[in-house]
């Protein structure tokens, strides 16, 4: 098994289940897509009578528990954060399929169900040193290639800052939030998420058409010594001597969590304006996502970060010795069938 290997992309897909509405009109139709998840493999029906199959790394029936697509998904990737190196975890999917089920929930009537970014705090909070160590998060969103501050939303058109030396990628208009307690860190998300509803009610946008990015920042450092010889004295007494001091080693990591847009295809034609430059943002980024996914699936020498502000923002916590994880939501309504390939399709070229 080659749970969260450095550079390739590792790829689950999750069925949703049917939902009421679903359940009810369809009722006379088959699922669009067969789970078989001990072979790790999902069929897509294309008729009645012949479907195509698929491989993942993993396959999450609609009875996988968010417990199971935590460890599954994510926990690798948060304990090699704990080990010092940046990693990611995206879901990518049509709006309505789980994404933020998935990622987002926060599960504080019922914390079976919590999702992944509330899981992986626990995670990390539990293995740090609460005296030398510490944990901070920014959360934001990218829509129209525009980075805005979930934490404080006067804060927009945040820049994406690189540092040419180590090729450390920072943002450091937005607000950093240390985070002592998990308490505190589910507060946080649900102002972000909050936040999040005020300013697309603002733009008349729907929160599916922007990536909502949680960062989380984990510096742990080793405690700095005195190294001491002893020295015998003239009148015989042993005097300790301070000959070094080892300066704390400090190891900075980042885990990145990305709720990508809804993968639909948004119709170019007969939109306008503000609908038909938000279609191109989003195809561009997810477009751009998915080059540079490809690019590490080939273990070509380019991959193109410089395409999206998306991709620039990963471009640390992506490939290289990062690890990554992307979770593909689906549904198994048949009348998503088209979405459902090409979300399909997506998830197979990062393999
Ligand atoms: P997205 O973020 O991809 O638009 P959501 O996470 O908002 O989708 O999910 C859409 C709806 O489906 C929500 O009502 C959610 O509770 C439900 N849902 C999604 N995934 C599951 C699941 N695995 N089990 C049960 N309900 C789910
Ligand atoms: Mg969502």
């Amino acid at each position: 098994d080659d749970a969260g290997v450095p550079g390739r992309v590792r790829v689950a897909v999750r069925l949703r289940p049917r939902n009421a509405e679903e359940m009810e009109a369809d009722a006379d139709f088959a699922d669009c897509v067969e789970v078989l998840p001990e072979l790790k493999r999902l069929k897509l029906r294309k008729n009645n009578w012949d479907s195509e199959t698929y491989e993942f790394d993993e396959v999450l029936t609609e009875f996988a528990s968010q417990k199971r697509v935590y460890e599954v998904v994510a926990k690798p990737v948060v304990e090699s954060v704990l080990e010092g190196y940046n990693g990611t975890v995206m879901a990518y999917g049509q709006t309505g399929t789980g994404k933020t089920f998935t990622l987002g929930r926060l599960g504080e009537e019922d914390t079976a169900a919590r999702g992944i970014m509330v899981r992986a705090m626990e995670d990390i909070l539990a293995g740090i040193s609460h005296d030398a160590d510490s944990v901070s998060v920014s959360y934001m969103q990218l829509y129209m290639e525009t980075i805005q501050d979930l934490l404080v939303p006067a804060n927009d058109n945040i820049a994406i800052v690189e540092d040419p030396k180590t090729g450390d990628v920072s943002v450091p208009g937005a607000t950093i939030v240390e985070i002592r307690d998990q308490r505190s860190f589910v507060e946080l998300l649900r102002l972000g998420e909050a936040h999040r509803f005020a300013a697309n009610t603002k733009l008349n946008t729907e929160s599916s058409r922007s990536h909502a990015i949680l960062m989380v920042h984990v510096r742990r450092s080793s405690k700095g010594r005195n190294d001491r010889e002893t020295f015998p004295t003239e009148n015989g007494n042993a005097s300790p001597l301070v000959t070094s001091f080892r300066p704390p080693i400090v190891r900075k990591s980042k885990l990145v969590v990305v709720d990508l847009a809804g993968s639909e295809r948004i119709d170019k034609s007969g939109s306008e304006g503000h609908t038909l430059e938000e279609a191109k943002s989003i195809n561009l980024s997810l477009s751009a996502l998915g080059k540079c996914i490809n690019a590490l699936a080939e273990n070509s020498a380019h991959v193109p970060f410089r395409d999206s502000k998306l991709t620039r923002l990963l471009r640390d916590s992506f490939g290289g010795t990062a690890r990554t994880s992307l979770v593909v939501t689906i549904g198994p309504s048949p009348r998503h069938r088209g979405e459902t390939a090409s979300t399909i399709m997506f998830g197979q070229r990062a393999m």
